[in-house]
């Protein structure tokens, strides 16, 4: 070893022109005070990273330490923000609005925390940082190179991370798989990293899979060996290995893996196929993972166990309630573009899944077809709809497939039909509403049709310039001030303000709200000062569940804390379902959901 690690590290630091170092290291971080765990995939992609790196940090954030996760993407865009949800999933819009890669919502759900730009990164991000540090002279005259340059801000990011949330543990998960050409920087930065935070510092995790072909009928250890030596030829050593599999991986694959990777059997851990993503945290402090993790960081000193038991029993009695039979079962209908495509819905689909578990519902999700239903006549839609036990209308963009929402949310709305509209979803509400009950046959969205006589959801720049985004989409946590009193309120257990996530350009047009109001429909949330219309209901005397929001509940549902929009459809729903709960009871059986959540 050339010099002792703190050298490098003070070197790399100050005399970045003389060395062949470039290590920039951020104000107020101290070396040892923060670890890394670093997961990265091999064989295949799509294996869950994400799922094991936020489960994994859970374990440890559940003994009272404190957890950063940040995944690193190969990708060149700086962001998620343009990506199709059709092959990338659903654009998942962080509290600062940043907006990312769905694995982010896995990591806040199963971490019950909120994450921001800074736990999220790309190649472009990186290469942009570069480039404009070399314009603006950062780099005093050397050239710049992959490495140390671009490595260098690797590090530096990570390094910032750890200081700017004060995490004991930072989780990097690396994006794609190892040998893929676009993500060797990361993986070279974090072999640099290693070496530079000295031993008991990072903890490299190679998650694998092991393939079982049903021709042969045994498991076979081979492309995982493979994958794993690709890792090493790399200079990263694992210190965890993650057999992803059908079934669990036997004794014998795991040897094998263990004796061609330097790391000992009981560091190789199976982690086959499970019905819920939400039990893997528990199977794996069952097998023991989060305290070969502990050892290999020297951290056990730091846990604190009395949290530790409070923390394991709130997620069992979710676990338990997701795993038990359900007393009722119904069926939601969901409305949208990508219906063949449920990643492109993955906050709503597991908003829903956190609520079936707590009231105890059995959820049956229909995907509607809407482009079809554009052109379909009322009695044909009434046909798909009748069977619903409610009904969402979700986000989206673009014209097609309006027509059939709006004629699905004035089903809902004539037929008593539980409803709940998101962003797009509200629009289509107000739209609706416009044309079948004010009287304007040709109320419509901007966004569908510019030249539209009456656009009662319009794009207003007058009030895009209250938050400086002139034209652009209004991003990310905002406050939305809820009338006393409103069916809204009473679901966020008397709130008057809450927060929460917005991703949209067009809004109510102000001057049609006296028109719907007259008519009966209540805008319950609103911008604290400004005239922008955040939800709307209509009185709870003539619909039993009919609710729009212009801000999108599913992206803050967490398992222990699920969206109070969804559990209120979800009990209307199940009203809805077993009509003899008698009506009067109805407030009752939600409202202690709401409060307290799971009911045994
Ligand atoms: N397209 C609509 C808008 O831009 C709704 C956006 C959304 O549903 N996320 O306002």
């Amino acid at each position: 070893m050339p010099t002792e690690n703190s050298d490098i590290l003070a070197e790399a630091g100050h005399k970045t022109q003389e060395t062949e170092y470039y290590s920039p290291i951020p104000d107020g971080y101290v070396k040892g005070k923060h670890k890394y765990v670093v997961v990265m995939g091999t064989v295949m992609s799509g294996l869950g990273k994400g799922i094991f790196s936020s489960s994994v940090a859970k374990l440890l954030k559940d003994k009272g330490l404190r957890v950063s996760p940040i995944k690193m993407e190969g990708y060149l865009n700086i962001d998620s923000g343009t990506l199709n949800p059709y092959r990338h999933g659903e654009v998942f819009v962080l509290d600062d609005g940043m907006e990312t890669d769905m694995d982010l919502g896995t990591y806040e759900r199963i971490l019950d925390q909120n994450l921001t730009g800074d736990n999220f990164t790309t190649s472009g991000q990186i290469y942009r940082g570069v480039l404009d540090k070399e314009r603006h002279g950062g780099y005093l005259g050397r050239d710049v190179q992959m490495i140390p340059h671009v490595t260098g801000e690797v590090k530096y990011l990570l390094r910032k991370l750890a200081v700017k949330q004060n995490a004991e543990v930072v989780f990097v998960e690396v994006g794609g798989t190892v040998g893929d050409f676009e993500n060797a920087f990361y993986i070279e930065a974090l072999r640099e990293l290693a070496f530079e935070e000295g031993p008991d510092s990072v903890c490299f995790v190679a998650l694998t899979y092991v393939i079982e072909p049903r021709a042969l009928g045994e498991q076979k250890s081979k492309a995982a060996q493979l994958g794993i030596k690709r890792m090493m030829e790399l200079g990263v050593q694992p210190h965890i290995i993650a057999c992803r599999g059908r079934n669990p991986v036997g004794d014998k694959a795991r040897e094998k893996i263990a004796m061609f990777s330097n790391v000992p059997a009981n560091r190789v851990f199976s982690m086959h196929d499970r019905d819920s993503i939400y039990t893997i945290p528990e199977q794996m402090h069952a097998e023991g993972l989060d305290i070969q993790i502990l050892s290999i960081l020297n951290m056990h000193s730091r846990v604190r166990p009395a949290q530790e038991d409070k923390a394991r029993k709130q997620w069992s009695r979710f676990v338990n309630a997701l795993t038990r039979r359900r007393k009722y079962s119904i069926s939601v209908g969901i409305t949208g573009k990508y219906a063949e495509l449920r990643d492109a819905y993955a906050s709503i689909d597991k908003a829903l899944e956190h609520c079936g578990a707590h009231l105890s519902a059995d959820i049956d999700i229909k995907w509607l077809d809407t482009i079809a239903m554009d052109t379909a006549a009322p009695e044909s839609i009434a046909n798909t709809l009748r069977t619903l036990d409610a009904v969402i209308v979700p986000g989206g963009f673009g014209h097609r497939g309006t027509e059939g929402k709006i004629a699905s949310v004035k089903y809902c709305r004539e037929n008593l039909t539980p409803y709940l509209g998101i962003c797009l979803g509200f629009q289509m509400a107000v739209v609706d509403f416009a044309r079948n009950v004010c009287g304007i046959p040709d109320a419509a969205s901007s966004e569908f049709d510019q030249n539209a006589a009456n656009p009662v959801i319009d794009i207003l720049p007058e009030q895009k310039k209250i938050e400086g985004l002139g034209g652009n989409m209004r991003l990310g946590g905002k406050q939305v001030q809820l009338t006393a009193g409103s069916l809204a309120s009473i679901l966020y257990d008397n709130q008057t303000e809450i927060r929460q996530r917005f991703r949209h350009r067009y809004e109510v047009d102000p001057k049609f709200i006296d028109t719907l109001e007259k008519h009966g429909l209540i805008f319950s949330g609103r911008h604290p000062e400004q005239p922008i219309m955040q939800v709307l209901e209509l009185p709870f005397a003539t619909h039993p569940y009919f609710i729009g929001a212009q801000f999108h509940p599913e992206l803050t549902s967490r398992p222990l804390h699920p969206a109070p929009l969804f559990m209120g459809l979800i009990a209307a729903a199940i009203r809805h379902a077993y009509p003899e709960v008698p009506a009067e009871q109805i407030s009752e059986r939600w409202l202690p959901f709401v409060k307290e959540p799971i009911q045994s």
